[in-house]
């Protein structure tokens, strides 16, 4: 889909989601979970969590599994019933937003019409693209790609002006690769190496379902992967990313054209449905430039084969059986997941990805109640007075930049369950016997109303995430923190636990999103969203130095083996938020036991030991050690584990509560401890 460059931080990297409406069955914190054999001080991962690891074994259908999975699960019970409900419902013609929803679903379900049509609905796509003959041809097939939201060779949509967030603009930027990063183009070692093999015979069995003789199959997809290696070479790393100045580089339409000489942007503009526009964000000049030289470079026959195999590879999951596994033998070898989720559960997806605020309309009347929109929002407000009185009393940031930052904290939008307008779908036809045409619509209806906000205000009242979803997250150039709906449930929210387990799960779940406005990316925009420093040169320093503390605490963890590490820079922004999150959520807690007489201790824990021992708990989790391998190259969260244990090991509070001491493995030296928020 369109629109990937746009800054966007999620908790946790996770498609979908939703929530059920039956009751976790334990409120708060159940004792089997924890193993006590372990003593807290040395492992606490394995203290708060040892039972649920034992116990617990990865789902088949599932590379990673733990809190968020549960609920999706659970979620998934739901959505499933709603969207039922509604395909045994649709009348011949689907009019209204939930006729739509249960014809989409319904033509999902039906895998004999699926496995009928087979390579059909891809036919019209692909002569047209066998009929690419000149460079202008070529930019022309790559807009009509932009235009149904395949995305081929780079991505392009609407985004907030990094620089005027007033503003949408247009905006493309690096992409177009098959494998999920570029080091896996540019890397030597087993693993890189095995996954370009793996890519390879995914290509080429793709290409060979499509028609093609196996020699002339191999022959494209080495060629293929050829195009896609000097993309890769051409594009920033993903730590190189960070930087939200490397990917502002906003000009003229006549300045983007001739940096692409090859590819001319009022063509494409117009040939992708796209209102005419003065000025473009090319995010990565050097990414454009290489394409551009690519474009002339490299034979036609090859593009076309490029294109072919991309739009393909793109629909590949939502076509006929051969389709799919091919597609499934791929993520099998990338995630080291064993088997296919069933049907239902991957229309589910598909529904909440491309009719995401039908679901997530349908789904908030079954589940969501005013009263727990009012308790989320209650919670988010003594958060944000918690961060409010830190700002106030940080002992390191200046008087000038601590105004700024006061100043940017107070005007956090905040989002909660669901949006106030629904997206409208009047215009999307959906038809009950053609998925795969039910898919590239709703994706080119997506891709429409995304390129229709190009040069018009922003909607700060806009959602970016679906309702059902199991996250949560932040937006720099907003300056707004979501809550979907999905998450605001046990085990991170629960009305029935006490207040020790909802300040540990959803508090500092709250905590993390509102701190990613002061992380390494965040902190650089203000408070009307725009790229602009309004840091003093010492407290940027100051910043900075506490800040490398958490990169080099990461940088030091490992999976699988001793010689795979996380990356310190690249979940800097994420490991900074769940300093500050829990820091902040801690004393919010307190403040709200002030005052009161002490609760008393549960299943033998204190308050202060319930609140870490829930946000332990949602970081359980199993995964397959190559699901963890490429974690770590890709997702800009470390993994469950050290998202569990690092933050507390900065803690005095964590010390303090367990009775924890200089020297034991949960209690970093005085000379390493970071502190920031
Ligand atoms: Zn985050």
């Amino acid at each position: 889909m369109s629109g990937r460059h746009r800054l966007l931080v999620p908790l946790f990297v996770l498609a979908l989601a939703a929530r059920a409406s039956a009751q976790a069955a334990h409120h708060g914190l159940d004792p089997v979970n924890l193993d006590t054999t372990c003593a807290p001080c040395q492992d606490f991962y394995r203290y708060a969590n040892g039972g649920w690891l034992a116990r617990t074994a990865l789902p088949p259908e599932y590379p990673s599994f733990g809190s968020f999975t549960e609920l999706v699960e659970r979620n998934n019970t739901t959505l499933r019933r709603i969207a039922e409900r509604l395909a045994a419902a649709v009348p011949v013609t689907p009019k209204t937003a939930d006729q739509k929803l249960g014809a989409f679903y319904a033509s999902c379900i039906d895998s004999t019409a699926i496995e009928r049509a087979g390579a059909d609905p891809l036919k019209n796509e692909l002569t047209r693209i066998d009929a690419i003959a000149s460079r202008e041809g070529l930019t022309r097939a790559l807009a009509r790609g932009h235009h149904h939201g395949w995305d081929p060779v780079f991505n392009f949509g609407g985004t907030a002006d990094f620089k005027r967030s007033t503003m949408m603009i247009a905006a493309a930027s690096q992409g177009g690769l098959g494998l999920p990063d570029r080091d896996y183009y540019v890397r030597d070692d087993s693993t890189a190496r095995a996954l370009r093999i793996a890519y390879l015979e995914y290509a080429s069995r793709t290409l060979r379902l499509l028609g093609d003789a196996p020699a002339a199959a191999d022959s494209e997809t080495q060629r293929i992967l050829a195009l896609e290696t000097a993309l890769a070479r051409a594009s920033l790393t993903r730590v190189e990313r960070r930087d939200p100045n490397a990917n502002y580089h906003k000009m003229a339409l006549a300045a983007a054209d001739s940096l692409t000489p090859n590819l001319a942007w009022p063509t494409f503009l117009r040939d992708a449905g796209a209102p005419a526009t003065n000025a473009i964000n090319l995010a990565q000049p050097r990414f454009f430039r290489a394409v551009d030289s690519l474009m002339t470079a490299v034979p036609l026959a090859d593009w076309r084969a490029y294109l072919r195999w991309h739009f393909t590879r793109h629909l590949a999951p939502w076509l006929s059986t051969p389709f799919v596994d091919a597609s499934f033998q791929f993520q099998r070898a990338l995630t080291g997941v064993k088997e296919l989720q069933p049907r239902w559960k991957r229309c589910i997806q598909a529904a909440n990805s491309m009719m995401g605020d039908a679901l997530g309309q349908a789904y908030v009347k079954e589940t969501f109640t005013p009263e727990a929109r009012r308790r989320a929002l209650a919670m988010v407000e003594n958060l944000i007075a918690a961060l409010d009185d830190r700002l106030h009393t940080l002992e390191w940031m200046g008087d000038s930049t601590r105004a700024q930052a006061v100043a940017k904290l107070r005007a956090f939008g905040t989002k909660i369950g669901y949006p106030d307008k629904w997206r409208d779908y009047t215009k999307l036809l959906v038809d009950l016997h053609d998925f795969a045409g039910n898919v590239v619509r709703a994706q080119t209806f997506a891709t429409a109303r995304d390129f229709d906000r190009i040069g018009k205000p922003v909607d700060k009242a806009e959602w970016r995430m679906t309702a059902p979803t199991v996250n949560a997250s932040y937006s720099p150039s907003y300056n707004d923190i979501t809550f979907p709906a999905g998450i605001l449930q046990a085990p991170f929210f629960d009305p029935a636990a006490d207040d020790a387990v909802n300040y540990g799960g959803m508090g500092a779940v709250i905590g993390h999103e509102m701190t990613h406005g002061f992380d390494d990316q965040g902190r650089q925009f203000d408070a009307q969203g725009n790229l602009r420093d309004w840091w003093t040169p010492d407290d940027a320093q100051r910043f900075k130095d506490r800040a490398s503390r958490v990169a080099t605490q990461f940088d030091a963890y490992t999976v699988v083996d001793s010689a795979t590490h996380v990356n310190g820079r690249l979940t800097l922004g994420e490991s900074i938020a769940d300093l500050g999150g829990l820091k902040v959520a801690y004393a919010a807690f307190q403040h709200a036991l002030a005052g009161k007489p002490r609760p008393p201790a549960i299943d033998g824990f204190t308050p202060e030991q319930r609140f870490f021992l829930a946000w332990a708990q949602i970081w359980r989790a199993k995964a397959t050690p190559q699901y963890l391998r490429n974690q770590v190259v890709v997702d800009p969260h470390a993994p469950a584990r050290w998202r569990g244990m690092g933050p507390l090991s900065n803690l005095k509070e964590f010390a303090e509560a367990w009775g924890c001491k200089t020297g034991d493995p949960m209690v970093r030296a005085d000379s390493l401890r970071a502190t920031i928020w």
